[in-house]
């Protein structure tokens, strides 16, 4: 059954997967979803068999309907092999009453790899199912960690070039030095004198100017964009939740059929998201419990129904959370809608205007398989701390925020039901705070003697992100100012 994806602002506008992917977003700034979400008609236990490849076939095989399974296995086949430091990709371990589940077992530590390592195929495939002969050119404006993972994704994929801009002073030295160490004849780092929201609205103003767009397609290369709202960046995510299950079977904790929680440290609102569609695929979830740090918008939404970005702007431990417009939550509100795109539109105005929007009574509750919480900056810092002591397992102050949340919701509902923690970071990407939260001690030391120290402490090698930053070589130097931005992309493609 073909699946056609859909605006959530416009019914009327539709696409394949593969045009969904090219655009990115649809017109009108709607986000594709699809129209429905066929069955996986694959009985468990067969899956439980099958490696993350197999499993990645089967759940993307549904969803991107209009790729050949030549297509298709291509692109699983490129992305989930050894850039990651295990055969299993994905690995699923038991410690302290919960299942964490490591999505950070790619190039740059963090889960934005599980997807970022299939988009450049999905966009290259894509491009070529729909005759477009030019290459890709991906801009992105990165605060730190997408560009980074980006960049690791894009980089000697063939058809593509990749163009990141960050602002000069607003990133940490850790995540400047993996940028600008970043090898690949098309990859490109760019430093701008000005802020993040000025690198951002550089970037937004070269994908809307049409003069440049003539320019480059002359010399055979067009715009796309990897941010996360892609449905190629969606996709991908379903499948680690199903192969989760899977291992849960594999390793006799659950019996196929048996219902799940899952535990996801929210941001954009895309990694629970995912978890959402594969329970319409016909993945046993119960309980979707979705963990916000400081910037609680996403706790008060569920216990008010009143989304309202107008608050305060709070730094935490746990920066890739730290976000006030959700954006993927979108397609949820398309979902208890109804799937009516009129409803969800006037709803994103009003988020425009007012910079917040209340949902009826009936959609809240569509709501019911939803908990949310949130954890303070002290009870993240526990977390890590009691988990270390309890089980010397030593997790990333984003997966600690989900495991807070999830003692909060164990507290309050008593329920025993297996759970799958999305754990989506390694500790040695926040490695102070991390020390930090094990003893104050640790204040003192410089970054990389934290790095020998973390070792020490959790016996896990350190990752080969961490040694390349300690020796890797600067490969990129550019800064402009931010009003050169534009010129800057026309010197790196020879326009
Ligand atoms: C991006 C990110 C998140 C948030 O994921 P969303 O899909 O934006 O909700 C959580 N943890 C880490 C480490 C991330 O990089």
């Amino acid at each position: 059954m073909a699946v056609t994806y859909k605006s959530t602002r416009n019914s009327k506008e539709t696409a394949t997967a593969s045009q969904a992917i090219l655009k990115g977003l649809a017109e009108g700034g709607g986000l594709f979803v699809p129209d429905s979400i066929p069955a996986l008609d694959v009985d468990f236990n067969n899956l439980a068999k099958m490696g993350y490849q197999e499993v990645a076939y089967e759940v993307m095989s549904r969803m991107l309907t209009d790729f050949t399974e030549e297509e298709l296995k291509y692109c699983i086949n490129s992305a989930y092999d050894e850039k990651f430091d295990t055969p299993c990709i994905a690995p699923l371990v038991k410690k302290a009453g919960a299942h964490y589940l490591e999505l950070f077992h790619g190039a740059t530590i963090a889960f934005k790899d599980m997807a970022l390592s299939i988009l450049p195929y999905l966009l290259v495939t894509s491009a070529k199912k729909n005759n477009v002969k030019n290459d890709i050119v991906i801009l992105t404006a990165t605060s730190g960690d997408t560009g980074k993972a980006a960049l690791a994704g894009f980089a000697d994929v063939p058809g593509t070039r990749i163009i990141v801009f960050y602002p000069k002073n607003g990133v940490s030295p850790i995540q400047e030095k993996q940028m600008v160490t970043q090898k690949g004849d098309n990859t490109a780092v760019v430093g701008i004198i000005g802020n993040f929201d000025d690198a951002q609205t550089g970037v937004k103003n070269m994908f809307n100017d049409k003069e440049l767009a003539k320019i480059m397609d002359e010399k055979g290369f067009q715009f796309s964009s990897a941010n996360s709202i892609n449905i190629g960046r969606l996709v991908p995510q379903m499948v680690y939740y199903v192969y989760a299950y899977t291992r849960l079977i594999a390793d006799g904790e659950i019996k196929a059929e048996d219902k799940i929680n899952v535990v996801v440290p929210t941001g954009n609102f895309g990694n629970i998201l995912a978890a959402y569609y594969a329970k319409e695929m016909g993945l046993p979830i119960a309980k979707f419990i979705c963990a916000s740090n400081d910037n609680k918008v996403l706790y008060d939404f569920f216990e008010t129904g009143i989304y309202d970005k107008n608050r305060d702007f709070i730094l935490t431990t746990s920066p890739s959370m730290d976000i006030l417009i959700s954006s993927n939550l979108e397609r949820l509100i398309y979902r208890i809608a109804g799937d009516d795109s009129d409803k969800n539109a006037k709803l994103m105005e009003e988020l425009v205007v007012e910079g917040r929007y209340e949902i009826t009574d009936e959609m809240r509750k569509n709501l019911s398989e939803f908990y949310g919480n949130y954890a303070s900056e002290e009870e993240t810092a526990r977390t890590i701390k009691k988990v270390y002591e309890s089980d010397h397992y030593i997790m990333d102050t984003h997966t600690a925020v989900a495991a807070a949340v999830y003692d909060k919701y164990v507290d309050v509902t008593g329920d025993q039901t297996p759970t799958v923690i999305a754990s989506t970071a390694s500790p040695y990407k926040f490695t102070r705070s991390v020390m930090e939260a094990i003893d104050g001690k640790y204040a003192s030391q410089s970054d990389f003697e934290l790095v020998d120290e973390l070792n020490r402490l959790s016996g896990v090698k350190i990752p080969q992100a961490i040694e390349d930053i300690r020796s890797a070589e600067v490969l990129h130097d550019t800064v402009c100012d931010k009003s050169e931005m534009k010129t800057t992309v026309c010197n790196i493609l020879g326009l």
